[in-house]
Order: C-alpha cells, then sequence, then structure tokens
C-alpha cells in the first residue's frame, strides 16, 4: 500500500485527506492519506522517515519554507518562490512542487483573465504563489493590501523584480484604485465580514483564496450580491490537491475539482 501524508503544525482539522482518500479511490488504488501533526523541532527527522517510508506528502504552515532545505530538490515555481507544498518521492529522492501556484494559474485562466490590474490582499506564501501566476498570465500592475505594511513591501519588491509594476496600501475600506481582479490571500471573510468591497475597486473577477466548507466567506456573498463573476478557495484547495495527486501518480482523467466539491458538500 502507498502512504501519503499532510504534516503541518498545529495541524488543525483539515479536508485534505477526504479529497485525496476520494481520489484514490475513484482511481482503484491501494492507497491512503493521512495527517500528521509534525513540530518544527522535529521536522528534521520527519523528512528521513519520509523517504523510506512515504510515496509523497504535503506541506502546509508552518513547514512550506523551511522544507525546502531539507529535500533534494525543487521545480519551476516551487523554486523560484522557494515554497514547497507537495513533496514526490523517488526511489528515496524528495522533489517539492507548488500545486498553489498551478491551481491558482490554472482557475483565473480558465475563467478568461488576460492579465488586467489586480489587487492582492495579504503578503504570505498563498499571495506570492498568486503573484507569480499573475505575472506569468502576462499582469503589469499589482497593488498589495496588507495588515502588515513592511510585509507587503516586500512582497511588493519581489513583484517588482520580476519587471512588474507593485504599489502597497494599508488595509484599508476606502481607496482610489481600479483594478480588474481582486484577490483575497488572507483568512479575512471567514468568521466576519470583509473589510473591502470589490465594487469600489472596480474589480470584474473575485479570487477568494479563504474557504469555508458549510457556505460561502463574505467576500463570496459580496461577490454574489453584486453579481461580478468569482473562484473560491475550496476550488482552488481542490484544484491543488488534483495536482499533487496528478504529480505523485501521473496524469489521469477523472475525477475533475467539481465532482470532489460534490462529494465534499455532500459529506
Ligand atoms: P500566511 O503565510 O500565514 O499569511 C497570512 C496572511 O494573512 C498575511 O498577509 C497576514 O497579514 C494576513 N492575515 C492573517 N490574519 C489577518 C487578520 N486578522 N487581518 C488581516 N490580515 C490577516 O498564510 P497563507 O498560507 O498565505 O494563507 C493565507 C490564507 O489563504 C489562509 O486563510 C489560508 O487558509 C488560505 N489558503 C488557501 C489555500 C487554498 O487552497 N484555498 C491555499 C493556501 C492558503 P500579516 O502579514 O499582517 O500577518
Amino acid at each position: 500500500m502507498r502512504v501519503y501524508a499532510v504534516i503541518g503544525y498545529p495541524l488543525n482539522y483539515t479536508l485534505s485527506p477526504s479529497i485525496h482518500n476520494y481520489v484514490f479511490r475513484v482511481l482503484g488504488l491501494d492507497a491512503i492519506y493521512v495527517p500528521l501533526k509534525v513540530s518544527p523541532s522535529r521536522l528534521r527527522h520527519f523528512v528521513e522517515f519520509a523517504r523510506d517510508s512515504l510515496s509523497g506528502f504535503n506541506v502546509t504552515i508552518p513547514h512550506k519554507v523551511s522544507i525546502v532545505q531539507l529535500i533534494d530538490g525543487t521545480t519551476g515555481p516551487a523554486k523560484e518562490l522557494g515554497s514547497v507544498n507537495t513533496v514526490v518521492n523517488r526511489d528515496g529522492e524528495l522533489l517539492g512542487y507548488n500545486t498553489d501556484y498551478l491551481a491558482i494559474r490554472q482557475a483565473l485562466s480558465e475563467r478568461g483573465y488576460l492579465g488586467g490590474d489586480a489587487l492582492i490582499i495579504g503578503a504570505g506564501g498563498v499571495a506570492r504563489a498568486a503573484a507569480l501566476a499573475l505575472r506569468d498570465l502576462g499582469c503589469t500592475r499589482v497593488y498589495v493590501m496588507n495588515r502588515t505594511v513592511e510585509r507587503g513591501r516586500e512582497l511588493c519588491s519581489l513583484i517588482n523584480s520580476w519587471g512588474i509594476d507593485c504599489e502597497v496600501l494599508s488595509l484599508q475600506r476606502d481607496f482610489g484604485i481600479k483594478v480588474q481582479l481582486l484577490i483575497n490571500a488572507t483568512p479575512l471573510g471567514v468568521e466576519e465580514g470583509f473589510p473591502i468591497d470589490p465594487r469600489n475597486a472596480g474589480a470584474e473577477l473575485v479570487l477568494d483564496l479563504a474557504y469555508r466548507l458549510s457556505g460561502d466567506t463574505s467576500l463570496v456573498e459580496l461577490a454574489r450580491r453584486e453579481s461580478i463573476r468569482y473562484i473560491d478557495g475550496l476550488e482552488i484547495l481542490i484544484r491543488q490537491a488534483i495536482e499533487a495527486d496528478k504529480a505523485w501518480l501521473g496524469s489521469f482523467e477523472r475525477p475533475d475539482w467539481r465532482e470532489v466539491l460534490t462529494v465534499l458538500r455532500g459529506r
């Protein structure tokens, strides 16, 4: 039997086992996916265990950056971002991928996004993956709005280094910019109202990386009320999981993310 895992610390409730175990079942694989709590001080030990015992694993907060030094290599966007969320074990060699980037890029591309001006709210790991996807889809102007302005500046410097105009804004309700795409890369809107009205930013498309299994986030509610097209965080979560499965198993046709979403919501 192949064994896969997700590691994080603290590892709160995660939907990943439900998604991957469903995919394995549909594909008829003798495989299982389990959540493992791994503290930062045990990460090195875990990696040696994984080399011998796991076929692959996902990585979540706080290990996405620190894992890079402990594995044998990274590919494409994971290398550029210095951040890994999926590790493939090829005969004892551990290779890191960033499937958040792939999921975001795919979803935006499928909605016809062609590089219009974008506002990213947040400046953490997934905001970086989103920024790289924007670059690769032809975006030439990005605004970054973050609670900690200094961290927003760091993301803007990275975006500038790719030859893209970037301006940092503090997290505020009123601002005088117009963008085509608004991306939320913070947990805002899961427990409380969302502080920014996408209509004020002129957004035609909203990507909310935050998600709730039962019901919509406040940002998705706002977008729907204002007839703005949106992509929700569950879609990205499922897409990144399916891309991880493809990295582990090779390409497959079914299931697609909509089928998995129906199963998750029906549980
Ligand atoms: P991260 O690296 O820890 O970054 C967190 C970001 O959220 C930072 O910009 C932080 O601002 C901001 N933030 C946190 N709490 C806030 C608050 N109360 N008010 C305003 N800003 C706040 O985490 P991450 O991995 O980028 O994840 C960010 C969000 O995306 C999380 O909700 C996560 O669940 C979600 N996510 C979803 C997917 C998916 O597949 N759908 C994938 C990855 C992440 P400061 O810099 O000021 O701390």
